[in-house]
């Protein structure tokens, strides 16, 4: 286990003296990694939060070019970089903010040919994809390989956030056993939503990494903006999932 600096703990200050912290929690986050696949509006958050936290390394996966439409909501894009790759543009603004984060970069999305490789790489998955063939594949990797997974998701001014523990909790899977229709791939977005979603994310992160109070796990939590209702949801795990389920080694 890494020490702390003492420019980290003076960086640190404010958050080591939250209770059940402490440095000790500085220390798990120092030591920690974590997998942010895709950083638009609510992995940019979530990787810009963890990164001003000191996590020790992230694990990105972000691919394609910064498009005009993305400055909306995806905050490590800046005008600047339209046509040039997103995932440049995130490393080099997480490196301003904290250059003593490792980063492993990827300048593509979550697919079948490199999730198991990506997902080996970081203790804890944080997944942002808006796509469920995405996610499906990051929950199936997250189980196979024993690693907690937080999912958000959102949809215009709606949001919802879950954290996954492999065979404890509930999986994506057990969730949504089927691609829900009405899902598509563009939808309405402020960035405000998912960024809301995207700091409930990296918080559950550094929850888990530290010990910290308590996840969501077996609990959806809800989010209507249009008029600031939140609710939690019990979910169940489904003993014939086809990830998780109990015949499944
Ligand atoms: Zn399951």
């Amino acid at each position: 286990m890494q020490k702390l600096s003492e420019k980290e703990k003076a960086v640190y200050e404010w958050q080591i003296t939250v209770p059940g912290f402490g440095e000790a929690g500085q220390e798990k986050l120092k030591n920690a990694s974590v997998l942010i696949s895709r950083c638009g509006g609510l992995g940019s958050v979530v990787a810009y939060e963890l990164a001003a936290a000191g996590i020790g390394k992230l694990v990105l996966a972000h691919g394609g070019n910064v498009k005009l439409s993305d400055l909306n909501r995806q905050l490590l894009m800046t005008d600047d970089w339209v046509g040039k790759p997103r995932i440049e543009s995130a490393v080099r603004r997480l490196k301003e903010l904290n250059p003593r984060l490792e980063i492993d970069a990827f300048d593509e999305n979550i697919s079948e040919a490199n999730a198991a490789e990506i997902v080996s790489r970081a203790d804890v998955i944080v997944d942002c994809a808006p796509l469920f063939e995405e996610r499906y594949l990051l929950n199936r990797e997250a189980v196979a390989q024993n690693k907690p997974l937080v999912d958000c998701a959102m949809y215009e001014l709606e949001a919802q956030i879950t954290t996954i523990i492999p065979r404890q909790t509930p999986c994506l899977s057990c969730l949504y056993p089927h691609k829900p229709e009405f899902w598509k791939r563009q939808f309405p977005v402020f960035g405000a939503v998912s960024g809301t979603v995207g700091c409930l994310g990296a918080m559950e992160a550094i929850k888990l990494i530290a010990g910290l109070g308590e996840i969501l796990g077996g609990t959806l939590l809800t989010m209507d903006l249009r008029d600031m209702s939140f609710h939690r949801v019990k979910i169940k795990r489904r003993e014939n999932c086809p990830v998780c389920g109990d015949s499944i080694k």
